[in-house]
């Protein structure tokens, strides 16, 4: 533990992606924890769950740069260096014989019909426009694809191997991260929706004090946030022993994108709708359609794959789609990760650290906001 720290009694909203990382690294710096979740903290598939458990878990820095902008691939490759950092920090004695390791730097493959090979040019077109210095790529052949991916449909004629991208088994990582707070000693305090301000906490019975409060309720903020939207997401699951994927492949549609991420014991997760609704309610019978069949299109060996969960969640975002820090003494507020939870979420981490240890230190000015929120 460092002792340098002042160690200080802090109360952490929300025990999502951000909640339970915040928790983890401060608890291993020493600090008092108090994690309060407004559901459970290992939940079902019946209850609202944080958009972390929804999430496939890709951590793709040169995919998302293209949607978002050129400081998004700089904190993905910052989360590439840190995820595998932070994990060696997690006891996997537990883990179950098929899941090997939680976190994958294989790349990830993108491939076309022939019919839309341009939107594979497009694509590159607009990585190089957005990430100039990007050379991490590679054009790949119909041979080269069977070699990376030997389950994939023989007709993909060209592909983009982005090697600087990876993917995490979320799930199994949520949960493995649930047990060691508490292992470590956090007091968590599950079924508890709370309200936050400046070192207080407002639960239904009273007002607790901390020193900090770090609020990191997600879409549960959105009464203090008033610029956080929700934007819809679905996914499939599917379990099949018939296919072997490496790493995530992204298939390039003109209409709709989709990805498959695999995942521990023969799962996949296919993803996923943006829609922007604030509508939690079942995946529709159109996204369903939308995303079996362009995955049967990956591979005709999915046809007999088990759909074993349809799942829903919304991502927090806010109107530039990029994450903020919010800071007042006693207060900070870390949100709107949207679609790019796992690969910011290093990047947000950290510089709540720096600035719970008041270092002045700055790692992505945009990042930050010294303000109250608007
Ligand atoms: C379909 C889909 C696919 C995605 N895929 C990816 C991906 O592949 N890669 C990637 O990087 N990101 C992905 N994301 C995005 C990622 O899931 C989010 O960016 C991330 O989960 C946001 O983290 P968070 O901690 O801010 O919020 P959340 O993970 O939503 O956690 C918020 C927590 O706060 C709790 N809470 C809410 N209100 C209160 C209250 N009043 N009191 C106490 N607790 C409260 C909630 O119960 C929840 O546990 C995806 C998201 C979706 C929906």
């Amino acid at each position: 533990m460092n002792t340098q720290i002042r160690l200080q009694p802090i109360a952490i909203a929300g025990a999502g992606l951000l909640g339970r990382l915040l928790a983890w690294r401060l608890r291993l710096l020493g600090h008092d924890i108090t994690l309060f979740e407004a559901g459970k903290l290992q939940p079902d598939g019946n209850t609202t769950r944080a958009a972390a458990f929804t999430a496939a878990g890709m951590i793709a820095p040169l995919s998302e740069a293209v949607v978002s902008d050129v400081n998004v691939y700089r904190m993905g490759q910052f989360a590439l260096q840190r995820w595998p950092e932070w994990l060696k920090d997690l006891p996997q004695n537990d883990l179950p014989q098929h899941t090997p390791d939680l976190f994958f730097a294989k790349g990830s493959l993108l491939v076309a019909h022939p019919q839309d090979e341009s939107e594979l040019q497009q694509f590159e077109s607009e990585l190089n426009f957005v990430v100039p210095e990007c050379r991490n790529y590679q054009r790949v052949s119909s041979r080269d694809i069977q070699n990376l991916e030997p389950d994939l449909s023989p007709h993909f004629m060209h592909g983009l191997l982005l090697q600087e991208e990876g993917h995490l088994h979320n799930r199994e990582f949520l949960q493995q991260l649930g047990d060691e707070l508490i292992r470590l000693g956090i007091k968590i305090r599950e079924n508890t929706p709370v309200e936050t301000g400046p070192q207080t906490i407002h639960t239904d019975t009273g007002v607790e004090k901390f020193d900090w409060v770090i609020d990191c309720r997600g879409l549960g903020a959105k009464n203090r946030l008033q610029k956080l939207r929700g934007v819809r997401g679905e996914t499939l699951h599917v379990e099949t022993s018939e296919i072997h994927l490496q790493r995530p492949v992204r298939l390039m549609h003109p209409r709709y994108q989709l990805y498959v991420v695999p995942k521990p014991a023969n799962r996949f997760v296919i993803g996923a709708t943006q829609i922007e609704s604030e509508d939690r309610s079942p995946v529709t019978l159109q996204s369903s359609l939308e995303l079996g069949s362009a995955l049967y299109t990956l591979s005709p060996a999915f046809a007999e794959a088990r759909i074993i969960e349809m799942d829903t969640n919304l991502r927090p975002a806010f109107m530039d789609n990029l994450p903020k820090i919010f800071c007042k003494p006693g207060l900070i507020i870390a949100n709107g990760l949207f679609r790019h939870g796992y690969l910011l979420a290093p990047a947000v981490v950290e510089q709540v650290l720096a600035q719970i240890a008041q270092t002045q230190h700055i790692l992505f000015p945009d990042l930050l906001q010294v303000s109250t929120p608007g």
